[in-house]
């Protein structure tokens, strides 16, 4: 599909995607432009995933439209944890100038990848230059059609869907289905936590197949991707963006929305007691609680938000393991005994008493 409209010149940061936002908020079919299959929101459209999009119609111009976004229009709540986190660890200098910077383009390309594992919303992921996310929106609304006529989103369908609204969920922390035990939720993001931090440290590497690497055979059967193709990136910059897919989950397992932890009171969370299900939440509750609440600085809007700070902690314990090439064992003794620790009262996965349809 052409690039019908190009974005306006944008900015590195901030991005986008509030902690909880990142994925499936209200969304709603739109119409067709003529005999365009490109689909288009109208204005006052609820937001969806990472953005808000904006229509703006000129007709005096003929049919014409501009999706507005992702800089600087959501919360960027996932990439000022990613930068604190990096900070943190000594990965980049304090004053480093995020606009600018090569490592922390690849970083947070790596912890976009999950909203966007088709690579659909950049033109050049390189250079983070956004395209108009017209393709991708259109394959999540495919995804939603094929979910609405009760079809599975597994093996063999596309990932974006899968993501969403499928097997691959844990890619955000969440449960697949409402009633999974929580053992099992843990057991797939570990799964594919050690898949990503072996691609960070360079024992996968971007020319292995997805079937060649055992942690994905099952998740990818038949598939004749590499892991260079998956993550849509060549093997100079796969590390970063591998470690930046970790962050994502590692991240989001902090959201509200998305987990429910022990409350250790001022906003910090604990261990986890229950996997949410997106299925049967209400999507507008879903995103509300991740958002920035304000505060004068970085740090006070990141301790504004629950988890937020316990998810820089987490990801700064990665990065320092990661920086020294430590083995994946060492990395998940940190998540067992901390990030990924299961309370002992944890519960099979449901909506969660705040986000569920009413
Ligand atoms: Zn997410």
């Amino acid at each position: 599909m052409s690039r019908r409209f190009a974005m306006t010149a944008l900015t590195l940061i901030p991005l986008v995607g509030a902690l909880g936002a990142c994925r499936k908020n209200e969304t709603r079919r739109t119409e067709a432009t003529g005999d365009s299959p490109v689909r288009v929101l109208r204005e006052g459209a609820p937001f969806i995933s990472i953005w808000k999009f904006k229509e703006e119609i000129d007709r005096a111009g003929g049919e014409k439209y501009k999706l507005e976004g992702p800089f600087n229009i959501g919360d960027p709540v996932h990439e000022a944890i990613t930068l604190r986190a990096l900070k943190e660890a000594g990965l980049v200098e304090w004053n480093v100038d995020e606009t600018k910077d090569v490592r922390v383009r690849d970083y947070i390309a790596g912890v976009f990848w999950n909203d966007d594992p088709e690579c659909k919303l950049f033109d050049t992921p390189d250079t983070l230059d956004f395209s108009d996310g017209i393709d991708w929106y259109g394959d999540l609304l495919d995804a939603e059609e094929a979910v609405s006529k009760k079809k599975e989103l597994g093996p063999g369908t596309p990932i974006l869907g899968r993501s969403h609204y499928g097997d691959l969920q844990f890619l955000h922390g969440m449960a697949s289905r409402n009633d999974e035990m929580p053992q099992q939720t843990l057991e797939r993001a570990l799964v594919w936590m050690k898949f990503s931090y072996g691609v960070a440290i360079g024992e996968t590497t971007g020319d292995d197949r997805l079937t060649d690497v055992e942690l994905l055979r099952a998740l990818f059967p038949g598939s004749t991707q590499t892991v260079s193709e998956l993550f849509c990136v060549k093997q100079g910059k796969l590390e970063r963006r591998a470690i930046g897919v970790l962050m994502h989950l590692l991240q989001d397992s902090y959201a509200a929305g998305h987990v429910r932890r022990q409350d250790l009171g001022g906003n910090r969370r604990g261990r986890i007691q229950q996997f949410y299900a997106y299925s049967s939440q209400d999507p507008s509750k879903h995103a509300a609680d991740d958002a920035w609440r304000g505060g004068r600085s970085e740090g006070e809007r990141l301790a504004n938000v629950k988890g937020a700070l316990d998810a820089v902690s987490c990801c700064r314990e990665v990065l320092q393991l990661w920086s020294k090439r430590r083995p994946w064992p060492q990395v998940k003794a940190v998540l067992d005994q901390g990030c990924f620790a299961l309370a002992p009262n944890a519960v099979p996965s449901a909506a969660g008493r705040d986000y569920e349809k009413r």
